[in-house]
């Protein structure tokens, strides 16, 4: 491998989704869930034209992955790659006519290169939902939000990888004494809803059994969560086993409505 590998996300979080990965002189665009002008900011910010967007992936239809999506597919004339339940769901949305040739549904790994981006099902309350992980030679980093719990493909997919965007999505306390009503609770907490703080904490342990040492928070509830608590919540956790901060682990909370600092796992 020649060039640096990174992912930046532009925005995380239940007001919008999109995250930049850049392998290989790629540049891959992993949801839209944010209006293509913000998405165009948000990408200038960090040095990156947008039309030199290679692919952009959506990982499910909820309006905080794609809420951008057509505009950016049309204005920039980009492929957009998700499966076949998302790409229904992301269809209907759209609200003019484009090339049809952009649409790629995902039916297995996807390669550029010496880039794969491989989807993995995630049990979310939506058909067709995927997480990605993006791998080139033997360096990869996992996006891994709106999952109501672990699987075991996805727990063997992310296992070793270089560096990880994971959702830490509510505190349990805060969601329970929040201003959700008790159907939107049950949702949130459900098999197909969102991975708690503590979910989180314990995935990462597990995760850096296994090598891995870049984590970052993302999908934090704006109602259930504040970044404090989710840093809190983790770090406490792993504590419990003798792992200490910076010295075992590197852990950051994506921002909500800005680009983060890159998570480089190849200089
Ligand atoms: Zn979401
Ligand atoms: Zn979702």
């Amino acid at each position: 491998m020649t060039s640096r590998f990174e992912m930046i996300p532009l925005c995380s979080g239940s007001s919008g989704n999109s995250i930049l990965v850049r392998v290989e002189g790629l540049q891959l665009l992993f949801d839209c869930g944010i209006s293509c002008k913000r998405i165009v900011e948000a990408l200038e910010k960090v040095g990156t034209d947008p039309n030199d967007i290679d692919a952009v992936f959506l990982s499910h239809a909820h309006s905080d992955h794609i809420a951008g999506a057509d505009v950016f597919m049309r204005k920039y004339n980009k492929d957009i790659y998700a499966t076949d339940d998302t790409m229904r769901g992301f269809l209907y949305t759209c609200k003019k006519e484009h090339d049809p040739s952009l649409e790629h549904v995902i039916e297995d790994d996807i390669t550029f290169g010496n880039v794969i981006v491989k989807a993995c099902r995630t049990p979310h309350d939506t058909a067709g939902s995927v997480c990605f992980k993006v791998c080139c030679e033997d360096k990869s980093v996992m996006i891994m939000t709106d999952l109501g719990h672990v699987t075991d493909e996805i727990r063997d997919m992310a296992l070793g990888v270089d560096g990880i965007l994971i959702e830490s999505n509510y505190d349990l306390e805060m969601l329970l004494t929040g201003p959700y009503d008790y159907v939107l609770k049950r949702r949130v907490e459900g098999p197909y809803g969102h991975l708690s703080n503590v979910d989180c904490a314990k995935m990462i342990k597990d995760l850096i059994d296994s090598g891995t040492r870049n984590f970052m928070l993302g999908h934090l509830s704006e109602n259930n969560n504040v970044p404090e608590v989710a840093l809190g919540t983790v770090v406490d956790y792993l504590m419990g086993f003798g792992l200490m901060l910076e010295k075992d682990y590197h852990l950051s909370v994506a921002k909500r409505y800005e680009p983060s600092s890159p998570m480089v796992v190849f200089q």
